[in-house]
């Protein structure tokens, strides 16, 4: 996976350079599969705010953008990110050698997930002078009904018409089914994958599953995504059939919701390591399954999978989903994570943790945050966390 995402980087960095390639920035659940069929080399800045907080750069970066007009309790992606661009610096130097982040030639945003993501393209479309395209779908939907997916496949075909212009030649249909195809077999795998975790011991942890995730996230409509998750997935099943297990003398089994920690990931690792307890899925990793996607009917299929997102549902949808993993993953008891700068993707306010606890399934909450460090405490996570595993 390492040669995987430094080779997707380096070649971004090539086709910034290079005035006969075009790039384009892309949110974490937007459409790729458009972008990539049109030639595009796609970048994601979720997944630069990721590296910046699993560095811990950005608590250097995220104070420049507090300094500078956006606020401490804004998605701290966006704040880590926007605050490496004003400081002019990124994780990718280190890492691979980039000096900075590729130029986009145009911007492109779902608010499928949140609206701080169009506020943070915004910010882009205006420093580049970009341009910049939106899609605004129903949000917080218990049902996918047919008028949302024409209205969003219509928004897409809108982005179509909008991004010809800047690659100066019209849409493939051929190549935009192959990418759709590409990206459900990927995604598809990346299922497989995580399920690979159904297994008692399970083979693998969320915290890994947030190493193994980058691909899904930045290649999808790739062979290069398909390959590497083909092989991931042919090696956890044989650790299965050796019954290896990912936590030695694994005792519980933990659900995790919410985002990650980007910058305690080790240290919350080795706390459920030496508690024999294994985090063996989540709701943030299963967010890059799409299997609705339909090579021959694109549009229409990338909308339904693009509406149908968990952070898109409504309370008792997300109630239901939790259920589900925790039968299906044997589950002893499930961990919100209350991320202080995204609301959007942290559900422990709205009354789902007592909920579930009502149905007999033990909960906690955690106070912290995807990036931001001075919202999160080590001991205090510690502390709820082991007497957590004790109790249940
Ligand atoms: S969902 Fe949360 S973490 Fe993701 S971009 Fe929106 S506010 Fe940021």
């Amino acid at each position: 996976m390492t040669n995987a995402m430094k080779d997707y980087f380096l070649d971004l960095d090539a086709a910034s350079k290079d005035p006969a390639r075009k790039v384009a920035w892309c949110t974490s659940v937007g459409p790729a599969e458009i972008l990539r069929a049109m030639g595009f080399e796609v970048f994601f800045p979720e997944n630069h705010g990721a590296m910046l907080g699993a560095t811990r750069v950005c608590m250097d970066t995220i104070p420049v953008a507090n300094a500078n007009g956006y606020s401490p309790e804004i998605c701290s992606y966006l704040t880590s990110d926007v605050g490496a661009y004003m400081k002019g610096i990124t994780p990718l130097t280190k890492a691979f050698g980039i000096e900075k982040v590729p130029h986009p030639d145009v911007l492109v945003y779902n608010t499928n997930q949140c609206k701080d993501v169009m506020h943070w393209f915004e910010y882009y479309a205006t420093e580049f002078d970009c341009p910049i395209f939106g899609i605004h779908p129903p949000t917080n939907v218990p049902d996918i009904k047919q008028e949302y997916i024409d209205d969003v496949a219509q928004q897409f075909e809108e982005l179509i018409t909008f991004l010809e212009p800047v690659t100066g030649a019209p849409m493939n249909p051929e190549r935009l089914e192959e990418t759709v195809a590409l990206s459900l077999k990927a995604t598809n795998l990346w299922s497989e994958v995580l399920d690979t975790a159904q297994a008692t011991p399970s083979p693998m942890t969320f915290f890994d599953a947030t190493i193994y995730m980058g691909p899904i996230v930045v290649l999808r409509g790739t062979q290069v995504a398909v390959d590497y998750y083909q092989n991931l997935l042919a090696e956890l099943k044989q650790k299965v059939a050796k019954n290896y297990a990912a936590v030695e003398k694994e005792g519980k089994r933990i659900y995790w919701d919410g985002m990650p920690v980007w910058g305690r990931l080790r240290a919350l690792s080795n706390t459920f390591n030496e508690n024999h307890a294994c985090v063996v899925a989540s709701t943030y990793c299963n967010s890059w399954i799409f299997s609705d996607f339909d090579p021959g009917d694109p549009l229409p299929s990338m909308a339904r999978a693009y509406i149908k997102i968990f952070i898109n549902r409504n309370d008792k949808y997300k109630e239901d989903y939790i259920e589900t993993m925790v039968r299906d993953f044997k589950i002893d008891g499930v961990i919100f994570l209350a991320a202080r700068t995204c609301p959007n993707n942290s559900n422990a306010y709205y009354n789902l943790p007592k909920k579930l606890r009502e149905k007999g399934i033990p909960t906690i909450i955690i106070d912290g945050d995807l990036c931001d460090l001075r919202c999160y405490s080590d001991e205090g996570a510690t502390t709820l966390i082991e007497a957590f595993l004790e109790t249940i």
